[in-house]
């Protein structure tokens, strides 16, 4: 089955996601780049191989298995009621993200968590190449938060490779440094995370990091209170700011920082806009 849907029609439609936004991006740039883009590209890449390993070898495998052992065990919500098959792929769905939405305000929260979380963060420039700069440690902790999900929400197989293709693909988008037509971004942002709205996730001030955690649909945000989208994109600092020395970034660097002792956030002086909460161009 993971061969039948992930690899045959996921794996292409996340190459083919790639490609088009790596060229969105190139040729039509939301944020200015402060770090040579090549240089990144390869950290980035080489610093998620362990991270695509364990994904492709172990996550889908243990999320699908549990999904397939759970049609016996009959745990979890989906279980509970009866209800047209299409009724309760939407409602797997739809918590699905929302478990994701809770998983990431803890890979923030938990300090324990954000040691491996903050190998994402550390990137100075955000694009599609940042979508795949996730520490190894990171992903061994999302299958117990996210095998757990799975089964409370009594998510069905097909559900859970689904979910994932979906997820994999809203993650290069909303990472993406595609300058989209403001309209049309406006548009999309009230069902979906875009790129203008994770790029504040992505800043160096720490109350706009604390905000935008959702992944594939926008209104978790909306519905916690944890939206920011008040800034201009040409006003973000990319990064973590007690780890802004480039020089610091190397890729052994960054498979051992989760063990070291990890740098208190400096918060950057700089009046937060308060005003409408509106997204800006
Ligand atoms: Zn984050």
């Amino acid at each position: 089955m993971i061969k039948s849907i992930f690899d045959s029609y996921g794996t292409p439609v996340l190459i083919g996601m790639f490609l088009l936004f790596f060229i969105l991006e190139t040729k039509f740039e939301l944020r200015k780049r402060v770090q040579n883009r090549w240089k990144r590209i390869v950290i980035n890449f080489i610093v998620s191989i362990p991270a695509f390993a364990l994904l492709r070898l172990l996550f889908i495998p243990a999320m699908v298995w549990l999904a397939v052992k759970n049609q016996d065990w009959q745990i979890g919500i989906n279980y509970l009621f009866g209800g047209p098959a299409w009724m309760k792929f939407v409602f797997a769905f739809l918590l699905l993200d929302y478990s994701n939405y809770i998983w990431h305000i803890l890979l923030h929260k938990l300090p324990v968590l954000w040691r491996f979380h903050l190998v994402h963060h550390t990137d100075l420039d955000l694009d599609i190449s940042t979508s795949f700069r996730f520490h190894f440690g990171e992903m061994i902790g999302s299958i117990f938060f996210r095998g757990a999900a799975t089964i409370l929400i009594g998510a069905a197989p097909l559900m859970v490779l689904i979910y994932e293709i979906v997820f994999e693909a809203a993650t290069q988008f909303h990472h993406s440094n595609t300058k989209l037509p403001f309209r049309l971004e406006k548009a999309l942002n009230i069902f979906i995370v875009t790129p203008r709205m994770h790029g504040i996730h992505h800043s160096m001030v720490k109350k706009e990091t604390d905000s935008n955690y959702s992944i594939i649909f926008s209104f978790w945000d909306r519905i916690h209170k944890t939206i920011r989208l008040n800034k201009h994109q040409n006003e973000i600092v990319t990064g973590v700011p007690a780890y802004a020395d480039e020089r610091e970034l190397t890729i052994g660097k960054l498979l051992k920082l989760p063990f070291t002792s990890i740098r208190k956030w400096k918060e950057t002086e700089r009046p937060l806009d308060e005003s409408d909460n509106k997204l800006k161009s």
